[in-house]
């Protein structure tokens, strides 16, 4: 099956007892027994069955099932938020003393997490670009994750997930990626290397702008060596399903970030049209990238673009799609601000993967709490605009951004 056929016919979306082409929304807390033997064997995972909605639930279950499959995992996870999801994937391996290698490109609240993690005595090393050349003079014998967004959001540069793989398996390194801008329709990033894939589906995945969530897909190719991770020493007897089921039994259900059934449900029928719309937001934002490179005033970043240094990678790695993100910068705040405003259809908000075109000044708002360096690092700067790309015809959204260009 090829990625839509799969989204709608896969094995995971035909396992409702009732037929019902979508499960149910099982609006619970929790799911009573027969008998407190049964209830017990439930809870020893001994039989099969649901107990309480933050360690299970069958909605939740069937939108990972659903994930799982289309990113070829041994496990997924769902969590209340891509944030949530970063969260808990990296405390599930990590111990006070360990050290992660991160892009300085990366998500804002990413940032701000790695940060508080300090706290834990988790320190992270932030390099300007997720590459072989970047990542070997800091890698060392503390390091135990790389982590690093596919298409870095709003910086925009992209990863070469195979080269960085092979180097960091050469060395016992996993690597953790966010796929969240890439989504698994540009890219299956376990087949290209990856041994975790987190997701903020909340963006692309649910595709509407309408419920918060994330979700960790374990590749379970990744040997978790016992002395270095020792969180993971009680696990290692489940093979290949061991990072999942760490996740499941201890760090993900004790930190309780688990994802509301309504919001799994809305994530399910966004995820059936994940193809369709990735397509078609990934020729919008093209078009649009290369009009607005010719306007006089603005300069345009676009991995898409011919002028753009991962052009070659976006063809090799995404068969030529370069996401649905650009960014522009217009020469000052002041432009910025008055391009912003001049907008007729784009709307000023804070997400991205809507079905409308968003557009945010990062350095007044995601960025607040960076300081001016973290913020040229993750390509931020003061006239810095994003645009999150939507489905409107394009030919409006190049009227209207040519006069919002035209106005400055
Ligand atoms: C939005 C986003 C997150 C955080 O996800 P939430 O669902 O908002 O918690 C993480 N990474 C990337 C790349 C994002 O765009």
């Amino acid at each position: 099956m090829k990625f839509n056929t799969k989204l709608l016919h896969g094995k995971a979306g035909r396992n409702t007892l009732d037929g019902a082409t979508l499960p149910g929304i099982s609006q619970v807390s929790a799911f009573y027994y027969d008998s407190a033997e049964h209830l017990e064997k439930v809870f020893g995972n001994k039989a099969p069955g649901f107990a309480y909605t933050r360690i299970g639930n069958p909605t939740v279950a069937a939108f990972e099932q659903r994930i799982n499959e289309v990113e070829g995992g041994t496990g997924a996870v769902a969590c209340a938020s891509g944030m949530a999801a970063i969260t808990v994937a990296l405390l599930n391996v990590l111990s006070a003393g360990d050290e992660i290698i991160a892009g300085s490109g990366l998500f804002g609240g990413t940032i701000d997490l790695f940060k508080d993690l300090e706290a834990f005595g988790i320190t992270t090393h932030f390099i300007p670009h997720i590459t072989v050349e970047d990542i070997k003079p800091v890698l060392n014998q503390n390091i135990k994750a790389v982590f690093g967004e596919i298409i870095g959001n709003p910086g925009l540069d992209v990863v070469n997930i195979k080269e960085v793989s092979d180097f960091l398996h050469e060395n016992g390194v996993p690597f953790i990626v966010d796929a969240t801008t890439a989504t698994p329709y540009l890219i299956n990033a376990l087949a290209a290397g990856a041994d975790i894939v987190i997701h903020s589906s909340s963006k692309y995945i649910n595709g509407s702008g309408n419920a918060i969530s994330g979700i960790i897909v374990d590749g379970g190719k990744f040997q978790w060596d016992k002395e270095r991770y020792p969180a993971m020493k009680e696990y290692s007897k489940y093979g290949k399903f061991a990072y999942t089921a760490r996740l499941r039994n201890d760090v993900w259900r004790n930190m309780g970030g688990c994802l509301a059934p309504m919001n799994a449900y809305l994530n399910i029928l966004g995820l059936e049209t994940l193809g369709i719309r990735m397509k078609a937001l990934c020729n919008n934002a093209l078009t649009l990238a290369k009009t607005l490179e010719k306007l006089p005033g603005i300069t345009v970043n676009y991995p898409g673009l011919e002028s753009s240094p991962y052009k070659t990678l976006v063809d090799e790695q995404f068969g030529g799609l370069g996401g649905a993100i650009l960014t522009i910068r217009a020469g000052s705040r002041e432009n910025a601000f008055k391009l912003i405003n001049s907008l007729k259809y784009a709307l000023i908000a804070t997400n991205i993967g809507d079905l409308r075109t968003l557009v945010i000044h990062p350095a007044s708002t995601i960025y607040l709490h960076s300081t001016q360096e973290e913020q040229e690092h993750a390509g931020v700067y003061d006239d810095t605009i994003r645009i999150s790309v939507g489905l409107e015809d394009v030919e409006d959204l190049i009227e209207d951004f040519t006069q919002a260009v035209k106005n400055i």
